[in-house]
């Protein structure tokens, strides 16, 4: 492809894109396909000659659009948002167009720079404590995930916990995760891949109301572990969980850390997009007791996925559990230890330039546009829970203080997965499930971009009316 193919293609799919968006509101939000439909329908072979852009383009309209789940959808309610956006995908176009790999400062120093300075940035419009900046011990890297921040937390926690033998010896003694039953599943994802098998994580008992972590049940079972010879490594503590955004008490469970010298690791994946709103910053309250903390702007910060940000309040000590120094990687700028070498921060090598899309991103919307994307999720959610507690078929289960609500039928389990079932069929709406304290909830989630008042009211009336008919039809 020379310089000018390049660009008449590059116009046309963006072209392509613009057109996907503006029209996305009249597809189905997801497809009913049975398993198999894009391979039945894809050759078996690539081309032999190539083939026009303008032909994929065309494939993309007939084999892959009518194939997907579209989480850009103004009707996507399900799971937790995955937020892109006009400058997030102009950032990585631009990220993929140079190319560039900065697993070293010296490999692309712009790219180490911006992004320590981006991580800075966001530690502020966040409010995090002192000790994240880069200014100080700290600093803050992007990894793929909140999964991968959780495991890097896990590993560095693990050095400390064993003061320093994991690196050599790997585990000598039986150390323990903590988290509360209502943690994420890539705790124990961590737990078994940093060798502490999954009955190496404790799953502390909820608040039966308010579904966060019990911190009683965190002290005894730290306690009971000691008593045992075990060693408490780290606590993963959850702001705004996945099933009902519940926020566990920081600033209870970080005293119970440093009270212990165990690790404190914050998940906030969804809810941490929240605090750059003054009114919800609450949430983060205790946070200067963590050891790490992460979100992901790409769940509700108009940033596509990939983009965790992840901060340590000691970054020596993490740098000092995963580093490895072979000799092709050795240089003049990492021997002088004025840099940043961003591979020592994370379980790949390699790293591409992900920072450009969070400053677009950034540049484009300012803090406050940001503030009136999550400030927007958060009315139209409390709009809807408002209605779904003025009809008395349905019960909202736990509290929302985000933009995730989490509601059922009063008339039961069956009923409820019934109405889930029915709702998503239409293609006009789609929403996800979990089980609270064992009974099936549904979920609306509102994140997309393009979600407005209308979409929020039509779900409730497909809600509304499709319960109807789903009573109506129970076995009397
Ligand atoms: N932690 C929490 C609380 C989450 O809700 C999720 C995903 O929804 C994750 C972690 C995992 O996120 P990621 O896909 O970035 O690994």
């Amino acid at each position: 492809m020379d310089p000018e193919e390049f660009r008449r293609a590059g116009y046309a799919v963006v072209d392509w894109i613009t057109d996907y968006w503006a029209t996305l509101g009249q597809r189905p939000v997801t497809t009913q396909d049975p398993p198999g439909t894009v391979v039945a329908a894809l050759p078996d072979a690539p081309p032999p000659e190539g083939e026009p852009v303008a032909a994929v383009l065309a494939d993309l309209d007939r084999l892959v659009l009518p194939h997907l789940t579209h989480w850009q959808h103004p009707s996507f309610f399900g799971y937790f948002p995955a937020n892109t956006s006009g400058p997030s995908v102009l950032g990585d176009l631009v990220s993929a167009g140079l190319g560039v790999q900065g697993m070293l400062w010296s490999t692309s120093p712009a790219a180490t720079e911006l992004e320590t300075v981006l991580l800075d940035w966001l530690a502020d419009l966040l409010g995090l404590p002192e000790r994240f900046r880069s200014t100080g011990t700290g600093g803050g890297v992007i990894q793929d995930s909140a999964s991968s921040a959780t495991l890097v937390a896990t590993l560095a926690a693990l050095h400390r916990a064993s003061r320093g033998r994991w690196r050599s010896t790997g585990l000598d003694r039986r150390y323990r995760a903590y988290t509360s039953t209502e943690g994420h599943s890539s705790i124990e994802k961590a737990a078994r891949i940093a060798g502490l098998g999954s009955d190496g994580v404790r799953t502390v008992e909820v608040n039966p109301r308010t579904r966060a972590l019990d911190p009683a049940a965190l002290r005894a079972a730290i306690r009971a572990d000691l008593a045992a010879g075990e060693v408490p490594a780290i606590v993963v503590a959850t702001i705004g969980t996945t099933s009902t955004t519940a926020v566990d008490p920081l600033p209870e469970i970080g005293a119970i850390c440093a009270e212990y010298g165990v690790w404190l690791h914050v998940d906030a994946a969804y809810a941490g997009s929240a605090a750059i709103c003054p009114e919800l910053r609450w949430t983060h309250a205790g946070l200067e007791y963590a050891d790490s903390y992460c979100f992901d702007p790409h769940k509700w910060l108009l940033t596509g996925f990939d983009c965790d940000a992840f901060w340590v309040a000691d970054a020596g000590e993490l740098v000092e559990a995963l580093t490895v120094l072979p000799e092709y990687l050795r240089n003049t700028a990492s021997e002088t230890g004025a840099v940043i070498d961003y591979r020592d921060w994370q379980v790949p090598l390699g790293r591409r330039f992900r920072a450009l899309k969070l400053w677009f991103v950034l540049r484009w919307y300012g803090a406050e546009g940001l503030r009136a994307h999550v400030r927007s999720g958060v009315a139209l959610a409390g709009g809807f829970a408002d209605r779904v507690r003025a009809d008395d078929r349905f019960e909202v289960v736990a509290p929302h203080p985000f933009a995730l609500v989490c509601f059922r039928l009063v008339a039961g389990d069956e009923a409820s997965a019934e109405l889930l079932a029915r709702v998503n069929g239409t293609g006009r709406v789609l929403l996800t499930h979990t089980r609270v304290a064992g009974r099936y909830t549904l979920r609306l989630a509102v994140g997309s971009p393009q979600t407005r008042p209308e979409h929020v009211d039509e779900a409730w009336h497909l809600l509304a009316r499709t319960a109807t008919e789903v009573l109506a039809d129970l076995p009397a």
